[in-house]
C-alpha cells in the first residue's frame, strides 16, 4: 500500500470512527453492531434510506426491549427463572390451568389486583408466582420477590438502621410485590406489624401475589392478632384471584415415578436374566 493509498483509507476509516463513538455516546449499540450488515442487505434488495433506517430503528428498539426485561428481572430477584412452558398443569388437576394462564397476561397487574396461590408444600406455588413474576417483567411492570421471612427481616433491619420510610417507599412503589411461603415461620409483633403496613401501603396501588400453605382462617396463626389478620385479608381479599393448588407434592410424585420405573427396569432385568438362564439350560438339554 503506497502513502497515498494509506491516507485515502484512513479518510475512509474516519467516518465510521466518528460514527461509532457517536452511536456508543447516543447508546445505540444495535445500530452500531449491525448497520454494516443491514446496508448490505439493502442494497442488495435495493432498500431505500429510510427502511434503511427503520430497519436498524427497529433493531434498536427490540435489543433495548431485550435489555429493559433483563434488567427488570434482575432486580426482581427471583430465586430462579421459571415460565408456563415448564410448568405441567396435568400434575395438578386442582389448578385453574385457565386462570393461571389468563393470570399470565398481566390484566390483573393494570387493574391493580391481587393474587394468592393457596397449597400444601411441593405442588408448585412458587413456580407459579415466579412464572407470574416473569410474565410481569417481560410486559413491562417492575417486579420484587421475597420470601414473607425475608421480608420481614428486611422491614425489621431498615427499621434498626433507621431506612425504614426508604424501604417502604420502594416496595409501595413496585408494581408487583411476589411474597412466598408466607404461613411457615409465625411472625413476631413488630414482624407481622411490619408486613401489614407494606400490604396497606401497596393497597389499589400495585398488585401483590403471596403464596401460602395455610388457609385464610388460618393466618391469624402466622400474625398473631386476629383484628390485624382480618384488617389485612379485608384489604388483600378486596380484588384477589385465588389459585387453589391442592395436591400431591409434585416432587414426592416424581420420586414416587423414578422408584417405580427404577423397580420396573429390575423386574424386567432379572426377567432377562431368568431367560438366558432358561436359553442356557434349554442349551445345554439340547
Ligand atoms: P411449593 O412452592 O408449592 O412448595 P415449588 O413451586 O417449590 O412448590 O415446587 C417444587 C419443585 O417442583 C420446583 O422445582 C418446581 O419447579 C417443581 N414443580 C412443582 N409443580 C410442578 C409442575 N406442575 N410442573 C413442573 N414442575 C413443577
Ligand atoms: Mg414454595
Amino acid at each position: 500500500m503506497s502513502a497515498s493509498d494509506a491516507t485515502l483509507a484512513a479518510a475512509a476509516a474516519a467516518p465510521q470512527v466518528l460514527l461509532s463513538h457517536h452511536l456508543k455516546a447516543l447508546k445505540l449499540p444495535a445500530f452500531l453492531s449491525e448497520y454494516a450488515k443491514v446496508a448490505q442487505d439493502c442494497a442488495r434488495e435495493g432498500v431505500d434510506h429510510a427502511r434503511y433506517l427503520l430497519r436498524l430503528a427497529e433493531l434498536e428498539l427490540i435489543a433495548r426491549e431485550r435489555r429493559m426485561v433483563e434488567r427488570r428481572i434482575r432486580a426482581a430477584r427471583f430465586p430462579a427463572v421459571k415460565s408456563f412452558d415448564s410448568f405441567d398443569f396435568a400434575a395438578i388437576p386442582a389448578l385453574n390451568k385457565m386462570l393461571a394462564l389468563e393470570l399470565a397476561r398481566c390484566e390483573y397487574a393494570v387493574r391493580r389486583e391481587n393474587v394468592v396461590a393457596l397449597g400444601p408444600s411441593g405442588v408448585g406455588k412458587t413456580h407459579v408466582a415466579l412464572a407470574l413474576g416473569l410474565a410481569a417483567c417481560q410486559r413491562g411492570f417492575s417486579v420484587s420477590f421475597a420470601t414473607a421471612p425475608a421480608l420481614v427481616n428486611q422491614l425489621m433491619e431498615a427499621r434498626d438502621e433507621r431506612r425504614l420510610l426508604r424501604l417502604q417507599a420502594q416496595l409501595a412503589g413496585v408494581k408487583l410485590l411476589i411474597v412466598d411461603e408466607l404461613g411457615y415461620v409465625p411472625f413476631s409483633q413488630t414482624g407481622a406489624e411490619l408486613l401489614f403496613e407494606t400490604f396497606s401501603q401497596r393497597y389499589e396501588k400495585g398488585s401483590t401475589i403471596i403464596t401460602s400453605n395455610l388457609p385464610f382462617q388460618e393466618w391469624t396463626s402466622v400474625f398473631g392478632s386476629e383484628r390485624l389478620t382480618g384488617a389485612l385479608l379485608d384489604r388483600f381479599t378486596h380484588h384477589v384471584h385465588i389459585l387453589e393448588m391442592n395436591g400431591e407434592s409434585y416432587r414426592l410424585k416424581q420420586s414416587k415415578s423414578r422408584r417405580r420405573k427404577n423397580a420396573k427396569a429390575d423386574v424386567e432385568e432379572s426377567c432377562v436374566c431368568d431367560a438366558s438362564l432358561t436359553d442356557g439350560i434349554a442349551s445345554q438339554e439340547k
